[in-house]
């Protein structure tokens, strides 16, 4: 890999919380992609909600083919900006880990959950969820809970974090990787720390991936209408772009090859604006990145187009009223759950109850239990949320 000054060199690594030799043939980095590879929470994506329940058609993206699509992006654009290809590729396979089943409708109803219990409460949020998958809830190894993984990759995760929720983790972890959501007083005003370009990087891929597919599974569900997506500029384009090219083009394949060169674009205009910026402000090191502005960009032009497509979306799917018939269902799976563990929680298997005294590594007393609780809900499939509903509550939470 031939890195540039400013990609992070596993070398240099801040290192993992339990110090551990390294690998013979792989890179810390490597090896942190492969234990998210290896791991329970990963294999649980596949039947997990990106924005189509699990149920509703076997074509639409889950979680999984969702993170999948993230590291290829990601992969591509590192490769050519020179920055950490395996970093990348691992926070993208590890950004989605902490979601619950149902996509963000579990996640508000969880959240809900567990401040109705109790207002002094964290709350649920799927960004720190991941973390705490990593941190602490894969039981795989006999010296550690969790999965042992660097600091690069660890801050990559945590995209975003509450000042709250940021003090409670500065605590366990003074200067570790929520420090960078907590600007000292004097710094008011000033820019607050970024994150490596790999985590950057693996953000943006983010977006680029579901602008994309979210439009490939709106059209197969018949919720989006080929003509409907002509009013977003950034699918025009290509589509006028590609009958020009291919004038008998109809149908899938006109949908498929307009996605194409919309995700080729943004993947050039990502390099082209990025290393635009980063000769315009110099970036000598991966601390220089850290105290800047964020580096990894769209060109001005390309940010609002992405903008657009992102409100299009928002507006004509994620809110249509067939989703949002599903999203109360599964709110309401998400509720009767927890209402249903915490007043009983010999339902949840014993490997869970177990953790109602035990010490786990991100916290220095018992875990509460509707954290428990909370851990156990978030780590259901769609589909065995929906088989365990249905055996504490006894009525089908989705038509058959
Ligand atoms: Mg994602």
């Amino acid at each position: 890999m031939n890195l540039a000054p400013y990609a992070c060199d596993p070398a240099l690594s801040r290192g993992r919380r339990f110090p551990e030799a390294a690998a013979p043939t792989r890179s810390d980095f490597q090896r942190d992609r492969d234990r998210i590879v290896h791991s329970t929470a990963f294999r649980r994506l596949v039947y997990k909600t990106q924005v189509f329940l699990n149920h509703e058609g076997d074509l639409f993206r889950t979680r999984l083919t969702h993170s999948l699509e993230v590291a290829q992006l990601g992969r591509s654009i590192a490769r050519a900006l020179h920055i950490n290809e395996d970093l990348v590729e691992a926070i993208a396979l590890a950004h989605d880990l902490g979601h619950t089943p149902f996509g963000h409708a579990g996640q508000d109803a969880l959240n809900n959950c567990l401040k109705a219990h109790n207002p002094q409460s964290a709350g649920f949020e799927h960004n720190l969820q991941s973390l705490r998958v990593v941190d602490s809830l894969e039981e795989r190894y006999p010296e550690y809970n969790g999965l042992n993984l660097t600091f690069e990759t660890r801050e990559g995760i945590l995209k975003h974090c509450s000042r709250r929720n940021a003090l409670r983790i500065e605590a366990r972890e003074p200067g570790g990787v929520a420090h960078r959501f907590l600007p000292p007083a004097e710094a008011a005003g000033s820019l607050r720390l970024q994150p490596s370009l790999e985590a950057q990087l693996a953000n943006l891929a983010d977006e680029i991936a579901y602008n994309a597919h979210d439009i490939d599974d709106g059209v197969r569900s018949g919720l989006l209408q080929l003509e409907q997506l002509e009013e977003v500029e950034l699918f025009s384009c290509y589509r006028r772009e590609t009958s020009l090219a291919h004038p008998l083009l109809r149908g899938r394949r006109l949908l498929f090859e307009t996605i194409r060169r919309m995700l080729s674009a943004q993947v050039y205009d990502v390099i082209d604006a990025t290393t635009r910026v980063i000769a315009r402000r110099g970036a000598a090191n991966v601390d220089a990145v850290r105290q800047g502005p964020p580096l990894i960009c769209f060109s001005a032009d390309m940010a609002t187009q992405s903008a657009a497509l992102k409100q299009f979306l928002l507006k004509n799917l994620y809110r249509h009223p067939k989703v949002s018939e599903t999203t109360e269902s599964a709110k309401q799976v998400v509720r009767e759950l927890f209402a249903a563990y915490m007043a009983d929680p010999l339902q949840m298997p014993q490997a869970h109850t177990d953790r109602f005294d035990g010490v786990d590594m991100t916290h220095s007393a018992g875990v509460r239990p509707e954290r428990v609780v909370a851990d156990y809900i978030a780590g259901m499939t769609d589909r065995f949320a929906s088989k365990e509903h249905g055996r504490l509550v006894g009525r089908a939470a989705f038509p058959a």
